[in-house]
């Protein structure tokens, strides 16, 4: 049920402390261990199942979301995570601030559904200004979050309490931590973003915004925030602006979320997105906005536009759904292909695939069907139940495939394991060829941003040429989308200006924007300068 609790600081200090601006107490999860066992998903057979088409994809570490100057925001919170909630299913958190009754937090494991929902719940979450996180975890507990690993954490400061909640991936965290750690910081999680609250805590700034600044100057790879302190509601993109955050006005009250589709569901007005390098302080007085970083060129990640954000957000003043479509007609142009039906691998190759027949002229055909009530999970059943993989999410609609020469659109191919598996429940229902055209390049290196990828050598495409894969997957012809044919998709007219791309591409190009220092001690190795 509801609980009351700091999450960084209950636990170093024990569960009956008062705090000087808030009554942050008691019963934070993580400490209860015997009357409050943490929710993790149950275990259950198709819980793996439901795993196996999405566990052979990229995923987007986070989505954030914040209101400030409306009753009960959070409610608008729980809204906005739920649908962002393709951005992180493991667990969620909503933090909220009342006048009178100071910080609240609930942190669970789970769907924002199955969390946030009841009255109960919610009732303990009172006041006008809340933030939220919901998380698949990259850095920290992966894939067995832990209570104290989620998010948003909060930090008692001199002038007050503040709480954050971070989408990205901050790529020199190991050393930041191992220096903060020498001079006395005490951690309470595994996750990279509890750094920006032990550097805010070292800061000698006057208020929390000149703090977090200070904290976000040291911080080096992709960070998109989300942080409150009593009265004020913040948001920052790291100067290069790798991860999405935008702004939104609700009524006399302001929102910041990870991706537009989230304020539609409030019925909040999309008004901008937050620039690259830019914090906004929102008040009662309004949105203040500065650029407290050296300005870099723009790098956001162009797999935003091709996966990861809905297709029902806009993002660069573009509908996502109309560049996925812009991919497909690419794609049919750069590699087009005789055959009799385009099918899109569903869900997120639906829109490249409606884009790839418009341009051919071929027919589109839902020839695969996505069960839409398989959940994604973390548990590992039986050998006999996982044999099934696929094939309990995605089934092939034979009476459309038999006999003819299908074209697949799927967005990525990452391992290449669920495109092998479904190559095969296409030829088994009868399909005399099979195309794959991919909606983006072939994916040769991992992300460090804030996206979940296998070690490089897991990569198919970093170990095979094109056609050593598409011999490897058994099919008729295999083509991804050229990277200067993704820029032009994505709107730059002119396609990859190779002297300074226009976005983040390295997990395509292996081309880092922002040099990944932790992963490099551990032994990553970057494309050499002339390959
Ligand atoms: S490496 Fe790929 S997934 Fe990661 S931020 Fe860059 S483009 Fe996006």
């Amino acid at each position: 049920m509801a609980e009351k609790c700091d999450p960084l600081v209950t636990a170093a200090k024990g569960p009956t402390k008062t705090y000087p601006d808030t009554q942050w107490i008691r019963s934070c999860p993580a400490l209860l261990p015997a009357k409050h066992p943490p929710q993790m998903p149950p275990a259950h057979p198709f819980d793996y199942v439901g795993s196996d088409a999405d566990g052979d994809k990229l995923h987007e570490e986070c989505g954030i979301f914040g209101v400030v100057g409306v009753s009960d925001a959070a409610n608008f919170v729980a809204l906005g995570l739920h649908a962002l909630q393709h951005r992180g299913q493991e667990a969620g958190g909503i933090v909220s601030h009342h006048p009178e009754q100071g910080f609240n937090s609930v942190r669970r494991f789970g769907y924002v559904r199955d969390n946030f929902t009841s009255p109960k719940v919610m009732e303990t979450l009172p006041g006008p200004l809340a933030i939220g996180h919901v998380r698949y975890s990259t850095s920290g507990s992966k894939g067995q979050t832990a209570m104290r690993d989620v998010q948003p954490f909060f930090g008692e400061f001199s002038m007050g309490g503040a709480a954050i909640a971070h989408n990205g991936n901050i790529t020199n965290a190991n050393t930041l931590r191992r220096e903060l750690i020498e001079r006395g910081s005490i951690f309470q999680s595994s996750s990279d973003s509890e750094c920006i609250i032990h550097l805010m805590a070292r800061s000698m700034g006057r208020g929390i915004p000149d703090r977090m600044e200070e904290a976000l100057r040291k911080v080096e790879g992709a960070f998109s925030v989300v942080a409150m302190t009593r009265t004020k509601l913040i948001g920052v993109r790291d100067p290069l602006g790798v991860r999405p955050l935008v702004l939104g006005k609700i009524g006399d009250g302001w929102a910041l979320s990870s991706e537009t589709c989230a304020l539609d569901i409030i019925g909040a007005e999309f008004v901008r997105e937050i620039k690259p390098g830019e914090m906004v302080v929102i008040n009662d007085k309004g949105v203040q906005s500065h650029f407290p970083f050296r300005p870099q060129p723009s790098k956001f990640c162009i797999f935003e536009h091709v996966y990861f954000s809905r297709p029902d957000s806009i993002l660069g003043g573009r509908s996502v759904y109309e560049t996925r479509e812009a991919i497909g007609r690419e794609l049919a142009k750069e590699s087009p292909v005789d055959a009799d039906l385009v099918c899109p691998v569903p869900d997120s190759g639906t829109p490249a695939a409606i884009g790839f027949s418009l341009e051919s002229g071929i027919p589109y055909a839902m020839g695969i069907i996505r069960n839409q009530y398989m959940g994604r999970t973390f548990i590992e059943p039986t050998e006999q139940i996982r044999n099934m993989g696929v094939r309990l999410k995605l089934n092939v609609n034979r009476a459309l495939i038999r006999g003819k020469r299908v074209i697949l659109v799927d967005d990525s191919v990452v391992r290449g394991t669920t495109s092998r598996k479904i190559k095969e429940m296409v030829l088994d229902a009868g399909a005399a060829e099979v195309h794959f055209r991919i909606a983006s390049p072939p994916t040769a290196w991992p992300c460090f941003y804030g996206v979940d990828t296998p070690q490089r050598e897991k990569l198919l495409a970093a170990t095979m040429s094109e056609e050593e894969m598409r011999d490897h997957l058994s099919v008729d012809s295999l083509k991804f989308i050229s990277l200067d044919g993704l820029y032009r998709a994505v709107g730059e007219a002119g396609g990859r200006n190779a002297k300074c791309p226009q976005y983040c591409d390295a997990c395509f190009s292996g081309e880092y924007p922002v040099v990944p220092a932790d992963m490099m001690d551990q032994g990553f190795e970057m494309k050499p300068a002339a390959e």
